[in-house]
């Protein structure tokens, strides 16, 4: 029974990394039908907070992420905060202790800067020396009268460590590279260290999968198993480890989380769907075929192996995942797509007045937009035409499109227009016909209406849009731009 988790520490904004890392296991476990473990890492006070846990719950529940155990939910192995779970990592560590996998190490920081400079000026290993390794009684109580308060350290084995990574294949790390590490704070903390692979052990999970920044505690997480099976902590299995590639940002350089780019938050306000975010992150590392770039989460969990996961860096391309997110807004049931627009015409995003909002137009326009739109977001500025008494004033746009001769161009047009049924074809018709008389292509006939009647330069098809305004609005509206 194949058991993931999702085990983020709730500090700042959820990012695009985190997402992809959780839609990797997500898929992972509902093509098994195994079982989504969520966990809470919240064992870091100072940076911890209480506003990122909501967010990170808040946008697994808009990504439709859906977890079978942890908060909210529960489950067997509950709580799935870890700051819930303290006692459970102290105990442990006892156990630990009392059975020789650690140590208590009394090596202040100053001593330990200084060991590793020296090794480091001397071309030797730099990490710890293994020094607080055995203590004798004497020196122990010295160390005591002293005042030193000593952190509690896992003693690593002294033969290399190999494991078969899910995505990366056979990786061996030898002892000198992995040195013996702190579990335990000198003020009773359980470190990262400890309480993961402690609650990996208990959670019964049987593959991780997690970025490749993690990479290097593997090692050391394997020993741990090791111990803690021995002294009988969890089902004295170890999981199966699979590391996703880096993400590149702008310049080759990793994604941050400090990058803009990188702020799921970002995404929901300009209107991303969740299954185009969802679609493109999953490319990062991963893909359906070669020449099918587009899927539903349906598709991607029918077909989702990590072993077809790619270790090579993936590059982030912000360009590519609007084209992915246009690609799913066009293939919404029109419903659909009316209904999703429906936050962005209201308050805060609307500038008409609430009572201007005319539901018909909308839908009259909706299939219009519903082909032209990347993000959601953009549909108010590309409907406000419809409710707004006058159109937006845009200096720009009336200076692009209003030339020399516009003003005789506009006439005919309205006079053309004037006469025309009122229908998208025949307004057209109209436009064509007053550019000819001026000796201008419907381009160039077209700019001067268009922000006359929508206040912009770019729209939906001008022609559509007149026609649900309807003639008296438009006709008005070129009246007072000639005004
Ligand atoms: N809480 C850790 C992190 O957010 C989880 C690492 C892991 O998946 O093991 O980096």
């Amino acid at each position: 029974n194949v058991r993931v988790r999702f085990c983020p520490s709730p500090t700042g904004n959820p990012h695009v990394g985190l997402v992809r890392t959780a839609l990797f296991n997500w898929a992972f476990a509902r093509h098994h039908g195994g079982t989504l473990v969520f966990r809470i890492e919240d064992t870091d006070a100072a940076r911890d907070s209480e506003e990122s846990y909501q967010q990170l719950l808040d946008a697994m529940r808009w990504l439709g992420l859906d977890w079978d155990e942890g908060p909210e939910v529960g489950g067997p192995h509950a709580p799935y905060r870890q700051s819930q779970r303290m006692d459970l990592y102290k105990d442990v560590a006892k156990k630990l202790l009392e059975a020789g996998h650690a140590y208590y190490c009394y090596c202040t920081t100053e001593e330990l800067d200084e060991r590793r400079d020296a090794a480091r000026a001397a071309g030797r290993p730099s990490g710890y020396d293994g020094t607080c390794r055995e203590v004798g009684e004497e020196q122990k109580a010295e160390y005591e009268r002293q005042g030193r308060e000593p952190i509690v350290r896992f003693r690593m084995p002294d033969e290399p460590i190999t494991f078969t990574d899910l995505v990366r294949g056979e990786m061996t790390f030898t002892p000198e590279n992995v040195p013996d590490y702190g579990i335990v704070r000198a003020n009773g903390a359980p470190l990262y260290t400890l309480v993961n692979p402690v609650d990996d052990a208990l959670m019964e999970i049987t593959h991780v999968l997690r970025g490749e920044d993690l990479l290097s505690s593997t090692p050391r997480q394997i020993a741990l198993y090791r111990a803690l099976a021995e002294i009988g902590v969890g089902n004295g299995t170890t999981p199966d480890f699979g590391h996703l590639p880096y993400v590149m940002g702008e310049g080759n350089k990793k994604l941050s989380k400090r990058d803009p780019q990188s702020s799921l938050n970002l995404y929901r306000e300009r209107g991303f769907l969740r299954e185009g975010l969802l679609n493109y992150l999953s490319l990062l590392g991963w893909s359906l075929s070669a020449d099918q770039d587009l899927f539903t989460m349906e598709e991607m969990v029918a077909a989702f192996d990590v072993k077809d996961v790619n270790a090579n860096p993936a590059r982030f391309d912000l360009k590519k995942c609007e084209a992915i997110n246009a690609d799913h807004i066009r293939r919404l049931d029109p419903k659909a797509f009316i209904e999703a627009c429906t936050p962005w015409l209201r308050a805060p995003h609307a500038n008409w007045a609430e009572e201007k909002f005319d539901q018909a137009a909308w839908e009259a326009i909706a299939p219009h937009a519903q082909t032209r739109l990347t993000v959601l977001s953009d549909i108010t500025a590309n409907v406000d035409f419809l409710f707004l008494d006058e159109p937006v004033e845009d200096e720009a746009s009336w200076a692009k499109a209003m030339k020399e001769g516009s003003d005789a161009l506009l006439r005919t047009a309205r006079a053309k227009l004037a006469e025309a049924d009122w229908n998208a074809d025949a307004l057209k018709a109209a436009v064509v016909a007053a550019g000819e008389e001026h000796g201008l292509k419907l381009g160039k006939a077209q700019a001067p209406v268009r922000v006359a009647v929508t206040g912009r330069t770019v729209g939906l098809p001008l022609f559509e849009s007149l026609e649900i305004l309807g003639r008296e609005r438009t006709l008005a509206r070129v009246d007072a731009a000639l005004a």
